[in-house]
């Protein structure tokens, strides 16, 4: 199985890859793919570049095995649709491989809106990470969604390509990317909210420093 795990990461931090490793460890998934959006559809467009990006998810990433970063949404111009993304990626591995799609418990909640979700589900499984207390969501098209298409068995995930929505239970950190480039605004240090050589190469670039912060955070 494959998990895609689509984003801004801008830039990627702890709040996006502790929940992605829990996924990855329960499925046990082949590989994890997380895949930076070139221009957003639904939302402000990113700060920092493509190439900015996906250097730091690399950097991110660099020594958890199983994890890689593709790039496929940056070679592509235009809007960042996940149907696109999902259609590159069947005609790479095929109709049967099972696929995963990762998505936060609120982009879960406005999934019924997405471009073609119906397509997306043919194309992928669902894999909704969520706070175990969280409350389920209040969109009915959502819930005839889950009536058919919930389930509990990691196995069915296995043994289809597409069409299952599996709640995966994970430690949410309240950590934000809006969040951190605020805080780098003011000078303040995003340290131990994302991992270190990424917070090492925002130093080094003075990446979402404001001119009044000047991005010298060692001195703080
Ligand atoms: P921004 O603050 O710029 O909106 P963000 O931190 O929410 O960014 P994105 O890169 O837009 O991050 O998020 C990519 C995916 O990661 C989305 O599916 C989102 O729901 C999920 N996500 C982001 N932050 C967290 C978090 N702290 N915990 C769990 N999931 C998260």
């Amino acid at each position: 199985m494959i998990g895609i795990f689509g984003g801004t990461f801008d830039p990627v931090h702890f709040g996006h890859l502790r929940p992605a490793l829990e996924v990855h460890q329960t499925l046990g998934l082949e590989e994890l793919r997380l895949i930076p959006l070139n221009q957003a559809v639904h939302r402000a467009q990113p700060v920092a570049s493509g190439e900015a990006r996906l250097r730091m998810l690399e950097a991110a990433v660099a020594d958890q095995p199983g994890f890689f970063v593709d790039r496929r949404e940056l070679d592509r111009a235009g809007p960042s649709r996940t149907l696109d993304t999902l259609l590159s990626l069947r005609a790479e591995f095929g109709q049967q491989r099972p696929l995963c799609l990762l998505i936060g418990g609120d982009a879960f909640e406005t999934f019924a809106d997405w471009h073609q979700p119906e397509r997306i589900l043919k194309l992928a499984h669902l894999v909704v990470m969520r706070r175990p207390e969280a409350s389920e969501p209040s969109d009915p098209r959502l819930h005839a969604m889950l009536a058919r298409q919930r389930t509990a068995e990691v196995e069915r995930l296995r043994q289809t390509p597409a069409g299952a929505i599996w709640y995966q239970h994970v430690t949410q950190l309240a950590i934000s990317a809006t969040a951190i480039r605020a805080a780098l605004a003011l000078g303040e240090s995003p340290r131990y909210l994302l991992p270190e050589p990424v917070f090492a190469m925002i130093r080094a670039t003075g990446m979402y420093a404001s001119e009044r912060s000047g991005g010298d955070f060692d001195a703080a």
